[in-house]
């Protein structure tokens, strides 16, 4: 970027100081040439050293041997810094960043707290998150026109759960939404999750996500830690019901993701056609077994489970019932190494602790190598990501490949020997560019 560019830009940042708030920089357009980079491309073990061309939105050329720049390309010496595909959280919850006593604060402020979640995901490394639920679509709308500072979203629209299931928050004197003629309870009203029983309110429960815009969708499939009615042994919802749901995702070319943790919850969501597990924290040998044979991904999140006494807002009870699942932690990777299981990388990290999420790339290091970690948050991701098909709206991305997406980060540091850097994304993460676009750059002046 040249001064008078450079200048411009300043005065357009502060003229949308709103959007472009401190920590992030405005976003930039053209070409922008990568010289001098190691290179993990989302896939490899290795880094490889070279040079990548970014033009648009698009990266154009990756190349061992030096790239003549573009006329007028911005050119940035990486001093060989390691060049990674962008981060990818495949179980985020924007919309839930406040503490969970605050679930039923005014819209409003929940979502001037939801634009702060985004540009902490941003600032953190991660260009796109998959929703797990409970985030309108028309805030991945509202990301992609640049209202909203933030990664690309894969909303899933309100999560869908059985009356008294993990998705119901109501407080206990509530009135039930469809039995009464009465209010309903904020999470409800503003989407967060909807309560169905029976097959045609669970029909019509998915048709009324995508109608929104959600590219998958996510039911609750079991007892949950964070809500207060359900047990976690208990089974949601029942067969029946699941397969309706699935129907109604299939008929729209994408998949159901399900939270659950226990093996007779997993067996019956798989039985009946769910695709995505989320969690299963509690599972045992065959039923992991029946998800390799079906080619199911277990979706796990490390760091969260071992926070329960950190996280603001649980009761006794739901903190009891993160301890449940937490004991089944060592076993759950056991077997999803066992049997070769797709799972990614995920981190719920919801009420309130949204800026600590880099927190779990030091946590896998219990289980993972760092090439594996940052292959799952990278190239992985992307693969599950793409199952909702033809509601996928974006190109190819988690990958760095000629034609695909511009999500790159630049990395201060060895990831690949210590990964625990990128839990500190301060000092390690010093660009960030999503879509062609760079969004944080610390690097020193040229
Ligand atoms: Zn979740």
């Amino acid at each position: 970027m040249n001064l008078d560019r450079r200048r411009l830009a300043v005065s357009l940042c502060l003229i949308t100081g709103l959007l472009f708030p401190a920590g992030l920089t405005e976003a930039e357009e053209g070409s922008v040439l990568f010289k001098n980079v190691r290179i993990f491309n989302g896939v490899e073990p290795t880094l490889a050293e070279g040079h990548v061309l970014v033009s648009g939105n698009t990266i154009a050329q990756v190349s061992e041997a030096p790239i003549e720049p573009p006329a007028g390309a911005r050119v940035i010496d990486g001093g060989g810094r390691v060049l990674s595909p962008g981060f990818i959280d495949l179980h985020a919850h924007v919309t839930l960043g406040t503490p969970k006593d605050m679930l039923r604060a005014h819209p409003w402020v929940r979502g001037a707290i939801t634009g702060k979640v985004l540009e902490s995901y941003l600032r953190n490394g991660f260009t796109t998150v998959r929703d797990a639920g409970g985030t309108h679509p028309e805030l991945a709308r509202a990301v992609d026109r640049g209202l909203l500072t933030g990664p690309r979203v894969y909303p899933s629209g309100a999560v869908i759960t059985q009356t008294s299931g993990h998705g119901d928050f109501r407080m206990p004197h509530d009135p039930h939404p469809t039995l009464c003629n009465c209010g309903a309870d904020h999470t409800l009203v503003d989407g967060f999750s909807v309560i169905a029983d029976g097959e045609a309110q669970w029909l019509a429960a998915v048709r009324e996500n995508f109608k929104h815009g959600a590219t998958q969708i996510k039911i609750m499939g079991g007892g949950g830690v964070a809500s207060d009615y359900d047990p976690i042994h208990t089974l949601q919802p029942t067969p029946e019901e699941i397969r309706a749901a699935v129907q109604a995702a299939s008929d729209w070319g994408t998949y159901v993701m399900a939270h659950s943790y226990t093996s007779p919850a997993i067996r019956r969501l798989v039985e009946n056609g769910v695709k995505v597990i989320e969690h299963g924290l509690l599972i045992d040998d065959d039923t992991a077994r029946l998800c390799a044979e079906k080619g199911v991904v277990i979706s796990t999140q490390i760091a969260i489970f071992r926070m329960g006494a950190e996280l603001p807002g649980l009761t006794e009870e739901n903190r009891a019932k993160m301890q449940q699942v937490l004991a089944g932690q060592d076993n759950l990777i056991g077997l999803i190494k066992k049997y070769g299981l797709k799972t990614g990388f995920g981190t719920d990290f919801v009420f309130g602790i949204y800026p600590r999420v880099n927190e779990e790339f030091a946590a896998r290091a219990d289980y993972f190598t760092p090439a594996e970690i940052l292959r799952q948050a990278t190239s992985e991701n992307a693969e599950i990501v793409r199952m909702a098909g033809p509601l996928d709206p974006y190109g190819d991305f988690g990958e760095i490949r000629e034609g695909w997406l511009a999500d790159l980060v630049l990395i201060e540091g060895e990831p690949l020997e210590d990964i625990t850097v990128l839990a500190r994304p301060n000092e390690s993460l010093v660009l960030v560019m999503k879509d062609g676009k760079i969004y944080k750059d610390s690097l020193p002046a040229d």
